[in-house]
């Protein structure tokens, strides 16, 4: 007999990863927030993890009840690294890359939704409420709607939703949006993106839905309401004042400050290394100040975290050789001996790392062609309590409808961003110091916790 939870989330990934020491919870501001909503009632976490054909048990971590779905190197290949990352990830970032389109990777998706579906099925308690996460389970709604109709189902999607016309060249876009659809709810990290969801319906499925005034708005699909609306996810604001703050944190800041040259003017980028991130557009705007003789080499350290992701993807090769290429040339050109003025790091750190990072930089480097959100730069504002430092940010970075008060930048438009990263290196303590309390209440007032509960609350 299956044990039956009343809550239960479906993600492609467990929370947890396997390390030396054992299983650990994964870093994130997603596992942070849900932790508190499961431990509070019966709950599940469905995922894979992590490790293609492993097979594991349901098993126990820290007080959470862990389901792991087998993947096998197939679905891996074309489910995970095929239709998941080949086609929808770049497809849903604007085509930041030319999208492929195969019809096994289909195959694979539909097959792998199908043993999510069911697990969910099998798992949730009746009347019970299912949450599933982003873009690689999207069919998994519609599939629990017919099997399953008692149960409330939420959909969360991370990742931007793409304009309707974008979105229309997938061969099986209306089996993706009827899976959609299967949800009570459907929510996305902006208004933008929900607003181009209704314009999805509208044009393909004839489904009549406007925007209420709370920025929500509510579908007659099949005989049941739809509610497709806006929830951008954040950040745990006050853990992270509250690290910010620690006397070791702050002694750690100072001391990588200190390893780095004691430059004048610290730059920082935080950013998997994807080539929807932009993180050649801000080695470019660096290297042309430097050469414009605009920055002084002297004058400036730019460290340059490139966390390593799916290495095997295309795409992400290139974007790596790109990128190294560049660092290498801004230092060949502009270091002295023994003191770079890159310094890049592509390898992957804990958030406590990250936090003394953030804690010890005037500017922060958010460039991202597209991000659904955009975690780093407010991980950024929150570590700046004294409200000194400055956020240049990518205006099609989701994070950048919320923080209106950035250096914000169009990250295809070079000249701009060497001139907004300029003023952000040269902004006055005053306009510092009004930018960044701006940002900061925005975030005191949206924390993570807020976007889980404001979710549930409307889910149920
Ligand atoms: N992160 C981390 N270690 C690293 C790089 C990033 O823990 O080496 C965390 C970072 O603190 C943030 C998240 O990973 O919470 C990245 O989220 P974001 O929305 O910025 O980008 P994504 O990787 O989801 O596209």
């Amino acid at each position: 007999m299956v044990e039956t939870h009343e809550f239960v989330i479906a993600a492609n990934r467990l929370p947890v990863r396997q390390t030396d020491d054992g299983w650990v919870l994964s870093p994130g501001g997603l596992v942070t927030a849900l932790i508190p909503v499961m431990k509070n009632r019966s709950s599940s976490w469905i995922g894979w993890s992590g490790e293609p054909g492993v097979e594991l048990a349901p098993f126990e971590h820290d007080g959470l009840d862990l389901d792991p779905v087998t993947l096998d190197q197939d679905d891996f290949d074309d489910y995970y690294e095929g239709f998941s990352n080949g086609t929808i990830w770049p497809l849903y970032h604007s085509g930041a890359l030319s999208t492929q389109y195969h019809r096994h990777w289909w195959e694979a998706y539909r097959r792998v939704n199908r043993r999510f579906a069911e697990r969910a099925m099998a798992t949730t308690a009746e009347n019970g409420t299912l949450w599933v996460h982003d873009y690689h389970l999207q069919l998994v709604p519609q599939l629990v709607r017919d099997g399953r109709p008692d149960l409330r189902t939420g959909f969360f999607l991370h990742t931007p939703f793409p304009p309707a016309e974008l979105f229309q060249r997938l061969p099986w876009r209306e089996q993706i949006a009827r899976g959609l659809l299967g949800a009570d709810i459907v929510g996305f990290q902006t208004p933008d993106d929900a607003q181009d969801f209704l314009s999805v319906c509208r044009r393909m499925l004839d489904t009549p839905g406007t925007f209420l005034d709370d920025g929500q708005a509510t579908l007659e699909w099949e005989g049941r309401e739809v509610t497709v609306g806006a929830f951008p996810i954040s950040i745990d604001m006050h853990e992270i004042e509250r690290k910010a703050v620690d006397p070791e944190t702050i002694a750690a800041a100072a001391d990588l400050w200190v390893q780095v040259g004691s430059p004048k003017t610290l730059l920082l980028g935080v950013d998997r290394l994807d080539y929807t991130k932009g993180i050649d557009v801000r080695l470019r705007a660096l290297h042309e100040l430097l050469i414009d003789g605009a920055v002084d080499a002297a004058d400036v350290a730019f460290i340059q975290v490139a966390t390593p992701s799916r290495d095997d993807v295309r795409g992400y090769a290139e974007t790596r050789d790109q990128v190294e290429r560049l660092v290498s040339e801004i230092n060949g050109d502009f270091a002295s001996m023994g003191v770079p003025v890159v310094h890049y790091l592509h390898q992957s750190f804990s958030f406590d790392e990250l936090l003394t990072m953030y804690v010890a930089a005037d500017v922060m480097l958010v460039t991202p062609f597209r991000d659904g959100m955009n975690l780093v730069a407010k991980e950024f504002v929150a570590a700046k309590l004294s409200g000194r430092g400055t956020l240049v940010l990518s205006e099609f970075a989701g994070t950048a409808q919320e923080l209106t008060d950035a250096f914000l930048c169009n990250p295809f438009d070079l000249d701009g961003v060497k001139r907004v990263l300029l003023a952000a290196m040269n902004a006055p303590v005053e306009e510092q110091e009004r930018r960044m309390r701006a940002m900061r209440e925005r975030l005191t007032n949206h924390t993570v916790h807020d976007w889980a509960g404001k979710f549930l609350r409307e889910l149920r």
